[in-house]
């Protein structure tokens, strides 16, 4: 029985007809159980849908980002940058073209 089949067992259980066999506290039991789950399923649809709005949201952050280092980089201050990076200074070359990964390492960083 997966989750679908035992919500419809459970939504046919608390009809009337089942009332006698059942119980009425039997059935208020499990009105809850279905109401709670209702509430649940609810919050994960919001939830899903919020997580994607956020996911959607760093894709464009991280397009800014993108778009300031590249102007960053053409400001010619990379050097200044690059001395302060020493986490991945392979990624630099000796002319500093290459240096967007250090400019980004240098800003993360600071908001550390
Ligand atoms: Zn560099």
């Amino acid at each position: 029985m997966n989750i679908e089949q035992a919500l419809e067992r459970c939504n046919e259980l608390i009809k009337a007809a089942h009332a006698n066999w059942i119980g009425i506290s039997n059935q208020i039991a499990i009105r809850k159980i279905l109401n709670y789950e209702e509430i649940m399923q609810k919050e994960l649809i919001e939830t899903k849908e919020h997580n994607r709005q956020l996911a959607l949201e760093l894709e464009k952050k991280d397009k800014e980002i993108d778009e300031m280092t590249e102007y960053i980089t053409n400001l010619d201050i990379d050097e200044d940058i690059c001395k302060n990076n020493i986490t991945q200074p392979e990624l630099c070359n000796e002319e500093y073209s290459n240096c967007k990964e250090c400019i980004k390492q240098y800003f993360y960083k600071k908001v550390e």
